[in-house]
């Protein structure tokens, strides 16, 4: 094979062509690295709440039942 293939990415922050060199690969820049790891943190906050609403927010006050 002859076709010299370059290897590249695109940072997914800011679509700009990263080589793979980059050692912020696959991100253009340190920046939009922690760009996406704070995008990645809050869709991990997200996740966890759909299934933590009845048993962690019941208050603990149930005096109907006496
Ligand atoms: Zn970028």
């Amino acid at each position: 094979m002859s076709q010299a293939k370059l290897k590249i990415l695109r940072c997914p922050i800011c679509r700009t062509i990263v080589p793979l060199d980059d050692p912020n690969v696959p991100f253009c820049s340190d920046r939009c690295r922690l760009i996406d790891l704070g995008a990645w943190f809050n869709e991990q906050h997200r996740i966890p709440d759909e299934s933590a609403t009845a048993t962690d927010e019941l208050p603990p006050d149930s005096s109907e039942e006496s």
